[in-house]
């Protein structure tokens, strides 16, 4: 059955993946969502015996129906190949009561790895399909950790540039000292004097600028995102939950049939979507927990069915997951809607101009299968230290926040069910604030000494992704005001 894309804002129907993968964003502003969803046709018992590279195949061709068998497959080695630091790609780790499911063994030792490192081929082979002979300019907002995997996913990816906008001041020491290190003629990164939403609203509106994409096409470009919104991010990410599925029943976690729960710390609401899109599919997941930092939109909406952003944004340790404006839910929205792209359309204008919209009591009568929870950044902190005591075993301050939040959910409703927690960073990305939980004598020591502490306090080695990172030279130095973002693309494109 061949799959197309519609937008959740009504303006474009039956596009091709190929085509929503290089658009990233519909053209009326829209997020691309399947017209409809496959279905799972195998026995859940076959997944215990697949591969991650098997699962992706079988997930990915399901979505991806009008890429061929072997494009598909050449996309899925050289994405999941050595850069990886173990063969299964994504190991489950069972530890104080759940299973954690560990996204952190690519090159920038964070989930968007996942994903990242299989977009530039999707792209590549899309564009190729497409006979487009422009060059791909994939602009980039990040929170941290997305703007590193899409460097390092498209560094020297020939036929494209990668340009990246950071909050200068949100995030780690370790995170930006990744990006502004990147090598590779075609990439660019640019630090914002403001926070991840006003990154992630200014290349939006690039996005949708009629007049600059028109200067940008007539210059041989065209733009393309590599954030959480595109379609060629959303679907690699459903194939780890298939996965981690697999890997329970192999364990004797589970067995086939049973529902698991899935925590997920969320940021712009792009894992937990990928994890809902499983459920759809056939996935037997029971409860979607979704687990906020005290940057808490996504709770309140939960509970009360009023997405409001209207409040101070927190800078916290978890930085990744710092946003007021989780983009991804409003593929959610389209669903609950019924698929209404009017309602939809007018729910994300209401965000737009007061920042915030009430849904209908029919659309929150849809969420039952989500849970809401935030963790403080005390209840954060002391998660890290507890599982450490316990297990010997080193969170970092995002997984954190998702094991907080599941403990308080299974103390209050003593639900049972056998739980996977989405382990989105290896802890040496947050060096100081890790550290710092477990031990306050550490607060003293900077970012890359910690390294060397965490190294051996842990048992774990330095990941290779990130030693010596403090000695590589820095690279690039732009900063830039957030109003003017596209001077900086256009600088860097010299048009
Ligand atoms: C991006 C990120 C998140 C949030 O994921 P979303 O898909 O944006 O909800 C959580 N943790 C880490 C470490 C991340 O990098």
């Amino acid at each position: 059955m061949s799959i197309y894309y519609h937008s959740t804002r009504g303006g474009e129907k039956g596009v091709t993946a190929a085509e929503a993968i290089l658009k990233g964003i519909a053209d009326d502003g829209g997020l691309f969502v399947p017209m409809t969803f496959p279905k799972l046709d195998k026995s859940l018992d076959e997944l215990k015996n697949m591969t991650y590279q098997e699962t992706a195949y079988y997930i990915m061709s399901k979505f991806y129906t009008d890429f061929e068998e072997q494009e598909l497959k050449e996309c899925i080695e050289k994405a999941y190949d050595e850069k990886f630091d173990t063969e299964v790609i994504a190991p489950i780790n069972n530890k104080v009561g759940v299973s954690f499911i560990e996204l952190f063994h690519g090159p920038t030792i964070a989930f968007k790895d996942m994903a990242l490192s299989i977009l530039p081929h999707l792209m590549k082979t899309s564009a190729k399909k497409l006979n487009i002979s422009k060059e791909i300019v994939v602009l980039t907002a990040t929170s941290g950790d997305t703007g590193k995997a899409a460097l390092e996913g498209f560094a020297n990816v020939e036929g494209t540039k990668i340009i990246v906008f950071f909050p200068e001041n949100g995030v780690s020491e370790i995170q930006k000292r990744q990006m502004v290190t990147q090598v590779g003629a075609n990439t660019h990164v640019i630090g914002i004097d403001g926070n991840f939403d006003d990154a992630q609203r200014g290349v939006k509106e690039m996005l949708t600028d009629d007049n600059f994409i028109k200067k940008i096409n007539e210059n041989n470009y065209m733009f393309s995102s590599a954030n959480s919104i595109n379609i060629g991010r959303l679907v690699p990410q459903i194939v780890y939950y298939f996965y981690t599925y697999g890997q329970m029943l192999k364990s004797g976690e589970i067995t086939a049939g049973d529902k698991i729960n899935v925590v997920v710390p969320t940021g712009n609401f792009g894992n937990i979507l990928a994890a809902y899109y499983g459920k759809k599919m056939g996935l037997p997941i029971d409860k979607l927990i979704c687990a906020s930092n005290q940057n808490n939109v996504l709770v309140d909406f939960f509970n009360t069915g009023v997405y409001d952003r209207n409040r101070e944004f927190v800078l916290t340790i978890s930085p990744s997951m710092d946003i007021l404006i989780s983009s991804n839910l409003e593929r959610l929205i389209f669903e609950i809607t019924g698929e209404d792209a009017d309602k939809t359309r007018s729910f994300m204008e209401s965000l737009k101009e007061t920042g915030k919209y009430e849904i209908t009591e029919d659309m929150k009568a849809r969420l039952v299968d989500f849970y809401g929870g935030f963790a403080t950044e005390e209840e954060t902190a002391a998660a890290v230290k507890n599982v450490f005591e316990e297990a010997q075993y080193l969170l970092d301050t995002h997984t954190a926040v998702a094991y907080s939040v599941y403990k308080e959910y299974a103390q209050k409703t003593e639900d049972k069910t056998k739980t996977a927690v989405a382990s989105t960073a290896s802890p040496f990305k947050f060096t100081t604030s890790v550290m710092k939980a477990v031990d306050e004598k550490y607060s003293s020591f900077d970012d890359f000494q910690l390294l060397n502490e965490m190294e051996k306090l842990s048992g774990v080695s330095i990941p290779k992704g990130i030693k010596d990172i403090d000695k590589k030279p820095v690279l690039h130095k732009t900063i830039c005001k957030k109003e003017e973002m596209k001077k900086a693309v256009e600088a860097f494109l010299n048009i």
